[in-house]
């Protein structure tokens, strides 16, 4: 890992450079009270002063809707439109979280895990992350407690911290290597060794490896029902989450054309796991909301040797009834 230092005001050169190499640059852009990730033209657009993002950077790598392949019937014969990698930009993931950063790990897993997907894997190839520690958390922020920190560069390609005139670069990948060098000149060596002076503080709030092990042994347990009392299975907490990966397949014909489509699915809707038979081996709210958690803290950590929460508090900021998974987490930690 190399530590750079470059000057505030030498920022928006190295990112026009960057911005010209790449086909696109995405990064957080405020819409009236939100800030969500959007094609960038100028570095005046790119956010700053924000805690998180509504939603998170996954889609860059993972759409919310995506076209498997299309289809033409012509007589007997089909012709088939597959999925063209030439055809996906190069791009740069420009001001994400160290919690969105870290959230591919998980990500990369389950879509190299039994079967390599090629659309996500060429997305990630050729997409760099240049990641912003965080100055700044609230009280949904639990980063600390699920192994991550608010200056992690767990993920990046670069990380990095603001100072009053400047900002630190950590250098992480060949990647962040080819950005720097985009703008070699404006950058010079950091051996103060004083980044977490500027980085937030986030409290720990519980101790996830004890969690991962009570966990384990909960499947039963009444606490699943007593904490799901309120929720509406609307879904939003995965459409929210860095690392909720699961999708349904939808077929959309349209006469003898057609399209196979790819759309994110969330464990809270009551039709997740519903059989064509009727019978539905998750029928209440609470044993979703089991799947939920156990999936994060337990299967994920069992099967890919991670964790399926960053800690990015995104589920709780969305949540309509006001569940909060920090609290939640918290109070299962704490049942002897
Ligand atoms: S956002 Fe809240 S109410 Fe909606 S499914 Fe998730 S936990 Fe339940
Ligand atoms: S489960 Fe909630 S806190 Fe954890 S990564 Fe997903 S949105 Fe963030």
């Amino acid at each position: 890992m190399d530590t750079l230092y470059i000057k505030k005001s030498d920022i928006p050169s190295w990112w026009n450079a960057i911005k010209a190499a790449h086909d696109h640059v995405v990064a957080p852009v405020r819409k009236d009270k939100v800030v969500e990730f959007a094609r960038v033209e100028s570095y005046e657009q790119v956010a700053t002063d924000y805690i998180q993002t509504t939603r998170s950077a996954k889609e860059v790598l993972f759409p919310r809707t995506e076209r498997l392949f299309s289809y033409k019937k012509n007589g007997r014969d089909i012709e088939v439109q597959d999925f063209d990698p030439e055809s996906v930009p190069s791009q740069v993931l420009w001001h994400v979280r160290p919690c969105d950063a870290a959230s591919l790990f998980p990500l990369d897993a389950v879509f190299n895990w039994d079967y390599k997907d090629v659309m996500y894997n060429t997305r990630r190839e050729r997409t760099a992350i240049v990641a912003t520690s965080c100055a700044t958390a609230d009280e949904y922020c639990f980063c600390t407690s699920v192994g991550g920190g608010a200056g992690d560069t767990r993920g990046s390609d670069i990380l990095l911290t603001y100072t009053a005139d400047g900002a630190i670069a950590e250098v992480m990948t060949e990647k962040g290597k080819s950005l720097v060098a985009l703008s070699q000149n404006l950058f010079t060596e950091y051996t103060a060794g004083d980044k977490d002076k500027y980085v937030a503080d986030v409290p720990r709030v519980f101790d996830v490896e004890k969690l991962k092990e009570k966990m384990h042994g909960m499947f039963d347990s009444q606490v699943w029902k007593e904490q799901s009392e309120r929720c509406l299975g609307c879904g939003a907490c995965a459409y929210v989450c860095p690392t909720c990966s699961c999708f349904d397949i939808q077929e959309n014909p349209k006469g003898s054309c057609g399209e196979r489509l790819r759309c994110w699915d969330s464990c809270g809707f009551a039709q997740f796991t519903l059989h064509t038979s009727g019978h539905n081996p998750r029928s209440t709210q609470a044993s979703r909301w089991r799947q939920r958690l156990m999936h994060k803290f337990s299967y994920i950590p069992q099967r890919q040797d991670s964790l399926g929460c960053t800690g990015c508090g995104r589920c709780s900021r969305a949540c309509p009834v006001d569940m909060n998974i920090k609290e939640h987490l918290s109070s299962i930690d704490k049942i002897q």
